[in-house]
């Protein structure tokens, strides 16, 4: 990660917002971080008000502000860009983060114990704010976590040039500060250890439990070595970085997908040594639906993009892959998503050679739900909740990933927001 803003470049940054009477940035923001608010604070040098403006609704607002796609959330109707650009929304709100931690500001504080205890499936994004929410309105909470450390697809997944741990554990820190208990190498597993959480007096359960499993395109060839799913690739970089710098080092890597996953997974090939990363899209550049400023940062790595082309299968020797069968497309009319439709162009069939292929072309809740029988899911697999986050299970509440399949982590600080507050409203009756 690059160096923040010092107090005065961030002042002035903030000083360049147009005060809008009605903000749209605030509206764009799905966790409800206030940025209209947080920047008018700063501006008028309130630095304590605008952390705790900031955090009392964004739990993660650090890790927001670096990872958010901001062009497409709150930055997107930002008036400021009718003159210049937008506000640089998530590097203030990283600067007020770095300073809070700096000065030992501690902007929320968990209220007297109610007597009241919730259970949490899930320590991402959606499992953590949902806990803050819980502490500072008197609940006792414990975070139940499968991996040995709390933080979901950030810690466990996401490159460290994409987010630094240290950076990360400052903020799950605020968690530990609240009072949230983590039990982390714990998985509860399916309805039985669902039904034991609420048996041993945990008056509620909320699963967070994310959308871990990688959709494979079950190609032709794909039982080959050396071809794998995303979510496995990258989990591996960060546990055992050694063993997959090894296994791309001076290779051919091909990347499959274009979506945020698909470009991570591709600056790791390529900073792990891999000689030639190719990212290889069904559709064009424009139709990518990753994060437009991570798209430009990933080509300037020196990453090849493929576009319109399509995978058809797998070529292998003595049991590794060697190369992707490929077909060139055009872009048709559009799908019913408004996106257009790639077509084959026949008679353009050709190999790209590669010695290692990762496929991101998406993720689903799959796995972490297994065996959880009697929660309703769509045929998707995700959690099937009402507006407020309740399940078809009577105290059993469900958001983030799990809920709406691969999403933001904005999108997953508002379910657990929601959540936290749907389940004070349910334990103590409105009080
Ligand atoms: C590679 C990648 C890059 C991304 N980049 C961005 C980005 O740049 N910006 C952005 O906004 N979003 C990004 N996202 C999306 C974002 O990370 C997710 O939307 C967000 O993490 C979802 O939060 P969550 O709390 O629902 O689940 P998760 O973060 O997935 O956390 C779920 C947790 O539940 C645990 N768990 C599962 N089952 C059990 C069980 N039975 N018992 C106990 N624990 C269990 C898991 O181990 C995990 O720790 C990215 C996603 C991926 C995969």
């Amino acid at each position: 990660m690059d160096l923040g803003y010092t107090y005065s470049q961030a002042v002035a940054e903030a000083s360049r917002c147009l005060l809008c009477h009605e903000p749209p940035c605030s509206a764009g923001c799905p966790a409800n971080t206030n940025p209209g608010k947080f920047i008018r604070q700063l501006r008028m040098r309130n630095l304590k008000g605008a952390i705790a403006t900031m955090y009392c609704n964004n739990i993660l607002a650090a890790s927001c502000g670096v990872l958010c796609p901001t062009c497409t959330l709150c930055a997107s109707g930002c008036t400021a860009q009718g003159l210049d650009r937008p506000i640089d929304i998530g590097g203030l709100q990283r600067f007020l983060a770095e300073h809070s931690w700096e000065i030992g500001f501690r902007p929320i504080q968990a209220a007297a114990p109610n007597g009241q205890k919730v259970a949490i499936v899930g320590s991402g994004p959606a499992g953590l704010m949902c806990a803050a929410e819980l502490a500072q309105r008197g609940f006792s909470v414990t975070l139940f976590e499968r991996l040995e450390k709390p933080g979901g697809v950030l810690r466990h997944l996401l490159p460290e040039h994409r987010l630094s741990a240290v950076f990360f554990d400052r903020e799950v820190k605020m968690l530990a500060d609240l009072g949230v208990e983590f039990k982390c190498n714990q998985t509860i597993d399916g309805r039985a250890g669902l039904d034991e959480l609420l048996a041993q007096g945990y008056g509620a359960v909320y699963l967070a439990t994310g959308a871990w499993e990688a959709v494979r395109l079950d190609l032709p060839g794909a039982d080959a070595g050396g071809i794998q799913g995303a979510m496995g690739f990258l989990a591996r970089s960060k546990r055992e970085p050694q063993v997959v710098k090894a296994e791309v080092k001076d290779k051919q890597v091909a990347v499959i997908g274009g979506g945020d996953t698909a470009m991570d997974v591709a600056v790791t090939a390529q900073r792990f040594g891999a000689r030639d990363v190719y990212v290889l899209y069904r559709r064009s550049y424009a139709q990518m639906p990753g994060n437009p400023e991570e798209k430009l940062e990933v080509m300037q790595e020196g990453i090849h993009f493929v576009m319109l082309t399509q995978p058809l299968g797998y070529t292998s020797e003595n049991g590794r892959v060697n190369g992707v069968k490929v077909l060139r497309t055009r872009l048709g009319d559009p799908d019913f998503g408004g996106r257009r439709r790639p077509e084959a162009i026949p008679g353009t069939e050709h190999v790209l050679p590669a010695d290692v292929v990762v496929e991101a072309v998406g993720l689903k809740p799959g796995k972490g739900l297994k065996g959880f029988d009697g929660l309703k899911v769509d045929a998707s697999g995700r959690v099937v909740v009402s507006e407020a986050g309740e399940t078809d299970i009577a105290n059993v509440f469900a958001g983030g990933d799990a809920v709406r399949g691969a999403a933001l982590i904005s999108h997953a600080i508002g379910d657990g927001a929601r959540a936290g507050r749907a389940i004070a409203d349910a334990l103590l009756g409105g009080e």
